[in-house]
């Protein structure tokens, strides 16, 4: 079976050929695949947004359609900015802006400030059938941003099994204990399961 993966980030669409690559004929992206998609991201939930991704590009293409959707839930702050990570700090999605609003909101509230990254992914088969897959990370949010590598709020997650940040860690590290990597593992699992 053929599977679409409705996202154009060229990293992700390699972290998911790594770890499901093997269990589909052929993977390929939006672009691959010449399909254009704006889907409006207005879900309360990760779950919510993930499958309205992966429904829209399963319609327009007839094949399954994986989609994910991730963010950083901070304990203290209830779960924000949750669904709404990538504009926290305004319309404009801007990575300085939003660890700007989170370390100034934080200073509102007594330490430690726990937090966790969060990634769903969902596959949509063209039958209407879904399955859902989270993934989490755990850490704290620190004051002062350590580290270069990564995106986000990387800098600032300070990561305990690794007694350093999302930033400061390789590449390499970060894929193998990321939400994304947990909740892709897990959708390995379901595949399996579902076979
Ligand atoms: P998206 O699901 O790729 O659209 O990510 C939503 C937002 O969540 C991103 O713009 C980041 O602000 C945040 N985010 C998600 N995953 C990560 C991560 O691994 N590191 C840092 N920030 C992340």
């Amino acid at each position: 079976m053929k599977l679409l993966l409705s996202t154009n980030n060229a990293h992700k669409v390699d972290e998911i050929k790594a770890i499901i690559g093997d269990m589909f004929d052929e993977i390929v992206s939006l672009k691959e695949a010449g399909i254009s998609l704006e889907v409006e991201e207005n879900g309360d939930t990760f779950e919510e947004n993930a499958a309205l991704k992966a429904v829209a590009a399963a319609k327009l293409s007839g094949c399954a359609a994986l989609a994910d959707d991730s963010g950083l839930c901070v304990d203290c702050l209830g779960g924000a900015p949750g669904v709404h990570s990538a504009r926290y700090a305004g319309d404009q999605h801007n990575d300085d802006d939003n660890n700007k609003k989170l370390i100034e909101t934080l200073k509102n509230y007594p330490k430690p400030h726990n937090a966790r990254f969060v990634s769903v992914v969902v596959i949509a088969y063209p039958d209407g059938r879904l399955i859902t897959a989270r993934g989490e990370a755990e850490g704290v949010i620190v004051d002062d941003s350590k580290g270069q590598a990564g995106f986000g709020y990387d800098p600032y997650f300070f990561y305990p099994p690794a007694g350093m940040t999302f930033a400061q860690m390789k590449p390499e590290e970060k894929n193998k204990v990321s939400h994304r990597w947990h909740a892709l593992k897990e959708l390995r699992r379901l595949l399996e399961e579902s076979k």
